[in-house]
């Protein structure tokens, strides 16, 4: 199991590159996120995550798992919906959060092969919020400011938990 890093390890807020070399280790790394995102109970798990500034993330929103490689979003919907979102990066926080609906996405397999396709309902969801983390984006950040007020002593107790964790 990889070590997953909380709000307030500044590896979660940097701009994450774009991975250049697909091959066998790349793979075993994403098996390994696989099984650190089913270890926490996630849906979801970027590569920042776990202290990889790469643009890459695993997910599993109940069709088995998928890994997403150099992931663009060409396209999404005006239409939105407000549900309630979780990140490992941020435990025991839950709020609601506004995304589009569906959108249309390009990304490289395991295999370095491109695949186009859309997402719609929830798989959108966990896809968009996963996306974010590459840019250094967190789901609080699409929250109203009063909300995020309102969860500054847990953040703040994340940050603390952070930098224990980095001394380890
Ligand atoms: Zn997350």
């Amino acid at each position: 199991m990889m070590r997953i890093r909380l709000y307030g390890d500044p590896v979660l807020r940097q701009k994450a590159k774009k991975v250049e070399v697909i091959d066998e280790h790349l793979d075993e790394i994403l098996e390994d996120m696989i099984e650190t995102m089913y270890l926490g109970d996630g849906v979801g798990l970027a590569a920042p995550q776990v202290g990889l500034s790469l643009r890459m993330f695993v997910m599993d929103y109940g069709e088995g798992p998928v890994k997403v490689i150099n992931p663009l979003i060409l396209e999404k919907s005006e239409e939105t919906a407000v549900e309630e979102e979780g990140c490992l990066s941020l435990p025991e926080i839950f709020e609601d959060v506004e995304r589009s609906v569906w959108i249309k996405a390009k990304f490289q397999n395991e295999k370095g092969e491109w695949i186009e396709r859309g997402f719609r309902d929830y798989p959108a969801r966990v896809f968009q919020h996963e996306y974010d983390h590459l840019d250094g984006i967190l789901f609080i950040d699409r929250i109203s400011p009063a909300k995020r007020a309102l969860l500054k002593p847990k953040l703040l107790g994340l940050i603390k938990m952070a930098k224990k964790g980095s001394r380890v």
